[in-house]
């Protein structure tokens, strides 16, 4: 059965599906040793379901899970949240990744890996989800039919709200801040995702192409976010 549990300094609620007992046990002592609010649960129908009544900050999803697996769970939440999950694994290989990546994940720890790890990512995902940077330029970008607003965290594309994942978001407005200059996948993810993430220059290839797909008049041939052969990618604002 899936049991909340609240901390008294708690600051944020996370969400940890997992059915190996004893790691679901330690990630949960670990959390709330931290001040999270924990909620645990062990199966994919569970977790789809907890997320919906407890709303949590942050979710750590097993991918390998009775029920519904990890990777449908991940789709189904990305259908109307854009709650930070990162994805556990024992597969471990870079196909696995990039089906994470490309079901909607933020993160990815292939098993085994180092709670302190899991931790420092967490906090990272976390704070990424409530930063605002004041310092990194205008609050709103124009630039053709494409309006990037920093502070609302949207976009707008001839008037209409374009649906993003909190990933998409910000390599957008890294984009739209740095036009008409080429910038290499290990550029971009130096910039975009930081110290913090591992999962190779792929992952810029899938984020660029869920992009393009809701910028470009033809994401097939794209004139915005174009393809440097050999070198990158680049805006063109
Ligand atoms: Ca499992």
């Amino acid at each position: 059965m899936p049991t909340a549990t609240a901390t008294a300094n708690a600051t944020a609620r996370v969400l940890v599906v997992e059915d190996e007992e004893t790691l679901l046990f330690t990630l949960a002592h670990n959390l709330r040793r931290e001040g999270y609010t924990v909620v645990t649960a062990s199966r994919g129908d569970d977790a789809l379901r907890l997320a919906r009544e407890q709303l949590p900050d942050l979710i750590v999803l097993d991918v390998m899970l009775p029920g519904v697996d990890g990777m449908q769970v991940c789709r189904l939440l990305r259908r109307d949240t854009e709650v930070p999950i990162i994805m556990l694994t024992a597969l471990g290989g870079e196909g696995d990744r990039v089906a994470g990546l490309d079901a909607g994940a933020d993160d990815y720890m292939a098993k085994p890996f180092g709670i302190r790890e899991l931790m420092a990512r967490i906090r990272a995902l976390l704070r990424r989800g409530s930063r605002a940077d004041p310092e990194l330029g205008p609050t709103l970008v124009i630039s053709g039919d494409l309006e990037v607003d920093r502070e609302r965290r949207e976009v707008r594309r001839g008037g209409h709200v374009l649906r993003m994942k909190p990933k998409e978001f910000e390599l957008l407005l890294f984009f739209v801040q740095h036009p008409a200059r080429v910038f290499s996948r290990e550029q971009i993810l130096d910039e975009v995702w930081g110290y913090d993430f591992y999962g190779g220059p792929r992952t810029v290839d899938v984020h660029v192409r869920w992009l393009r797909q809701k910028i470009e008049a033809d994401p097939a041939v794209p004139t915005r976010l174009r393809t440097v052969r050999g070198s990158g990618y680049l805006f063109e604002g």
